[in-house]
C-alpha cells in the first residue's frame, strides 16, 4: 500500500504560489517539518534524501552546527543594518576571504540579494563601463549562447534561452538580444574549432551595439544542464579581448566546487571582467549574492557621468548572510574539496552509467557533484516526485533532464540510493 505522505491540500495550495506554478492546476507540495544533513523530513515523518542540494546551494547539508552557530552569534550582534555609509566585520571578512579564492584580477566586490539580482548588476556594470569608456550610449547590449539561463528578472531574462526560457512569456517586452549557438563540444571530449565561429561572426558584426558577453562558464544549468568545453571560454575571451567587449562570467550555479574546481572558470584559466556568484555563497542559509570586478572596470565606472554604480539594495551586505558565508568559506577551506568532489563524481559516474543501457535515455553526463540524466521526452514532474517521495528520495527533473546535485557531506550509501532510485524510476515510463 501507498504510504501517506504530507502533500499539502489546504492553504498552501489555495494561496500560496509556487516557483513556475499554475495557480488552478498547482504541482503538489510536500509539507517539510524539518532537515538535517542530507535528509529533509517531512511532516508525517517521511524522510528523503536531498538530491538537489535544494537548487545547488546546500553544499554543507541542512543545519549545520557550525553555520547555526555562526548565524546564531551574529544574530546577538547585528543580524541587519544599512550598508549605505555603514559597514562591519562579517562583509569585510567575506571580501577578503572572496578575492582569496576568486580570479586573482578581481579587485571590487558588490554585494547583492540574490542570483537575478547579481546579474541584474554586472549588466548595468557593463553599460556603465561601456559608456564610460566611449562617452557614447551605443554600446549597451548584450550577446550570449543559446540555452544559458541568469535568472527570473526582467534582463537576466533577456539573455536567457529564447526559446527554453521566458521570452515566450514575456514577447516583446524584452529587450533583444544576441545569441549565438551552445557550443556542441562536450567538456571532456573533442574540440570542434567551428563552436566559435557563430561568436566571432556576431562579434565582428555587432561589437560596437555590444557592452558585453554574459555566459554560464562550463556548465549551462537550468538552460539544459550541458556541460561543455573549456576551450570555448578561451576563444570568447580572445574575441572579447579582440572587440573590446566585456566578459562576464555567471558562476552562480557553479560556483564553490560544484564541477569539482572552486570556480569553474578555473576549468578554462580565463579570467572574466565581472563574475556572479550566489547560491552556495550562503551554504543555502540565507539569500545572498556578489558581484565581483576588476580596478579597471570599477574604476572606469567611477571616472564616467553618473560617477557611481547606481545600484543599492535595501538589504545589500546583511551582516547575517556574511556571517554565514565567511564560516562556510572556513569549512571549504578546511576540507579536501576536490578530493571530497571527485569522489563523488567517481561514484555518480559508476552508478549513472547503467541509466545508459535504457530506452528512454538520451544522455548520461557527470561532472564534479552534478550527474544528469538526460530522457528522450519531458517529464511530468508531479508524477516523477509522487515516485520519488514514495521511494525516499528528492529529486525534481526540469524538462526532458533528471538530475542530482548532493550536499558535499553526502555518503557514499545515499549517494547510492540516489542514483539507484533516479534509474529505476525512469526505467518505468508510468512513473514520469
Ligand atoms: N544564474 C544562474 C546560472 C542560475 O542557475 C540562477 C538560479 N537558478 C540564477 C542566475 C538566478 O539566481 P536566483 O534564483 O538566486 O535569482
Amino acid at each position: 500500500m501507498e504510504k501517506e505522505t504530507a502533500v499539502h491540500s489546504g492553504f498552501d495550495r489555495e494561496h500560496l504560489w509556487h516557483p513556475y506554478t499554475s495557480t488552478i492546476d498547482p504541482l503538489p507540495t510536500y509539507t517539510v517539518e524539518s532537515a538535517s544533513g542530507v535528509r529533509i523530513r517531512l511532516a508525517d515523518g517521511t524522510e528523503l534524501i536531498d538530491g538537489m542540494s535544494s537548487w545547488w546551494c546546500m553544499i554543507h547539508g541542512y543545519g549545520n552546527e557550525r553555520l547555526n552557530a555562526a548565524a546564531a552569534c551574529q544574530m546577538s550582534r547585528v543580524s541587519h543594518v544599512m550598508f549605505g555609509g555603514l559597514t562591519h566585520t562579517p562583509a569585510i571578512e567575506l571580501g577578503k576571504a572572496l578575492l582569496e579564492v576568486a580570479p586573482p584580477s578581481m579587485h571590487n566586490i558588490f554585494y547583492a540579494d540574490s542570483g537575478s539580482v547579481a546579474v541584474e548588476v554586472a549588466m548595468k556594470m557593463a553599460v556603465q563601463y561601456a559608456v564610460a569608456a566611449s562617452g557614447s550610449h551605443e554600446k549597451t547590449n548584450f550577446a550570449t549562447i543559446r540555452s544559458g539561463y541568469h535568472g527570473d528578472t526582467w534582463n537576466a531574462m533577456s539573455v536567457c534561452d529564447p526559446v527554453t526560457g521566458m521570452h515566450g512569456a514575456f514577447g516583446p517586452a524584452l529587450p533583444v538580444r544576441f545569441f549565438v549557438p551552445q557550443p556542441r563540444s562536450r567538456f571532456g571530449g573533442e574540440w570542434h574549432e567551428s563552436d566559435i565561429a557563430p561568436l566571432e561572426e556576431l562579434l565582428k558584426a555587432t561589437a560596437g551595439e555590444i557592452a558585453a558577453l554574459i555566459l554560464e562558464p562550463v556548465v549551462q544549468g537550468a538552460g539544459g544542464m550541458w556541460f561543455y568545453h573549456p576551450e570555448y571560454l578561451r576563444q570568447a575571451r580572445r574575441l572579447c579581448d579582440k572587440y573590446g567587449i566585456l566578459l562576464i562570467f555567471d558562476e552562480i550555479a557553479t560556483g564553490f566546487w560544484r564541477t569539482g574546481r572552486f570556480f569553474a572558470w578555473e576549468h578554462a584559466g580565463v579570467e572574466p571582467d565581472i563574475m556572479c556568484i550566489g547560491k552556495g555563497l550562503t551554504a543555502g542559509y540565507l539569500t545572498m549574492s556578489a558581484v565581483l570586478t576588476t580596478q579597471k572596470v570599477a574604476d572606469t565606472i567611477s571616472r564616467g557621468e553618473a560617477g557611481v554604480l547606481m545600484h543599492g539594495p535595501t538589504f545589500m551586505g546583511n551582516p547575517l548572510a556574511c556571517a554565514i558565508a565567511v564560516e562556510s568559506l572556513k569549512m571549504l577551506r578546511e576540507k579536501p574539496m576536490a578530493d571530497i568532489v571527485a569522489h563523488i563524481e567517481a561514484v555518480m559516474t559508476e552508478e549513472l552509467a547503467k541509466a545508459r543501457d535504457l530506452d528512454a535515455v538520451a544522455d548520461v553526463r557527470v561532472l564534479g557533484s552534478i550527474g544528469v540524466v538526460e530522457l528522450k521526452r519531458s517529464v511530468d514532474v508531479g508524477k516523477f516526485q509522487k515516485e520519488c517521495v514514495r521511494r525516499g528520495v528528492w529529486i525534481r527533473p526540469f524538462g526532458r533532464n533528471a538530475y542530482i546535485m548532493p550536499p558535499y557531506i553526502i555518503d557514499d550509501s545515499d549517494l547510492r540510493t540516489l542514483c539507484r532510485q533516479l534509474i529505476e524510476i525512469i526505467s518505468d515510463e508510468r512513473n514520469y
